[in-house]
Order: structure tokens, then sequence, then C-alpha cells
């Protein structure tokens, strides 16, 4: 894990000051820390019942599609409003300030789906919430969620106590 943690770049006062951001564009860079990234992070979910694997906007993609293509499942994006052509079922959720929005294809899942929700990192927990949300409005299942980082200090998982949650690297 730590050849992993290597990759990680920690941006100080970005995208405001006091916020210390992690970076995960070297790994992306990697192709080595990046097949060992996926490979770790797909462990808890082979031989899963999962019918699909949902990732957000747009780091969720990187990791999302390469999970799904590990896991031979369809790929659901989940994009910030506006983004998607076809009928979309949308989610408004509250930031440290401000507001967010994620939509998704209204024929993108159903009732019989069992999903897993992919993000590079899992900070308070606001946007996952909301991705689960959506998947459930959609009367599909959320099977567990995976991280390739989690921030353990701000506790995100506390509002995702009903979820089965995994992360590569802690913080
Ligand atoms: P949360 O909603 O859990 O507070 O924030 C997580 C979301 O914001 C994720 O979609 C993630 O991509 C993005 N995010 C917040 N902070 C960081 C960060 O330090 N590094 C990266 N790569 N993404 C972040």
């Amino acid at each position: 894990m730590q050849r992993l943690k290597d990759k990680i770049r920690d941006i100080p006062d970005f995208p405001k000051p006091g916020i210390i951001f992690k970076d995960i564009t070297p790994l992306a860079k990697d192709p080595a820390a990046l097949r060992l990234a996926v490979h770790y992070l797909v462990q808890p979910f082979l031989g899963r019942d999962i019918t699909a694997v949902a990732g957000m906007e747009a780091r969720g993609f990187i990791f999302g599609s390469l999970v799904a293509w590990e896991l031979n499942l369809p790929f659901i994006p989940l994009r910030k409003p506006g983004k998607l052509p076809y009928d979309a079922q949308s989610i408004s959720y509250d930031l440290e300030y401000g507001s967010a929005s994620l939509e998704i294809h209204t024929d993108a899942l159903n009732a019989n789906d069992r999903v897993l929700l992919i993000d590079d990192l899992l900070a308070t927990g606001g946007t996952a919430k909301a991705s689960c949300e959506l998947i459930e409005q959609l009367g599909a299942t959320v099977e567990a969620l995976g991280f390739v980082i989690e921030l353990d200090f701000i506790n995100g998982r506390k509002q995702l106590e009903d979820y089965e949650i995994h992360a590569l690297l802690h913080y």
C-alpha cells in the first residue's frame, strides 16, 4: 500500500485555502500502480452478486470504469447536472458551502440491480450518500461502496452506516 500512497500527491490550498487536496493523477499516470490499485480495489467484490458498477463524475469514472472492466460488469455514470442526453433522475445535496447535484439516466438501473459504487475518495460522505439515494430512487440496491482513499479523520462513514464500505488507502 505504501507503493500506492507514494503516488498520491498532497496539494496544499486546493481548491481553496486550508484544504490539502489528495491528487490521484500521479497514480493514474503510472500503469503499474494503477493496475495494482484496481487489483486491490476489486478484491472484496469478487464472486459477489453485483450486477453493475456506478461511478461519480469525474474521478469516479477513472476507477469505476476499470473496476467494471475487471469484474466484467456494466458501468453506470453518475453525472453532474445537464450532461446526460436521455431522461435523467436528479438529486441535490449539501456541500460545506452551497450545494451540488448528480444525475443518472432513468433506464440505467432497475429493481433487479445490485450496485457497486466506486469513487476515488471518501471525505464527508455527502457525495456517496447522495449517490446511494439516487441509485435507490431507481429501485436498485447498493451492494457496497469502494474507494481508493478514505480520509478517516473526517469520518464520512458515520453517515453511511447502512452500507458496506471498503477503502484501500487511509489518511
Ligand atoms: P465528500 O462528498 O465525501 O465530502 O467528498 C468526496 C468527493 O469529493 C469525491 O467525489 C471526491 O472526488 C471529491 N474530493 C474531495 N476532496 C478530495 C481530495 O482531496 N482529493 C480528491 N481526489 N477528491 C476529493
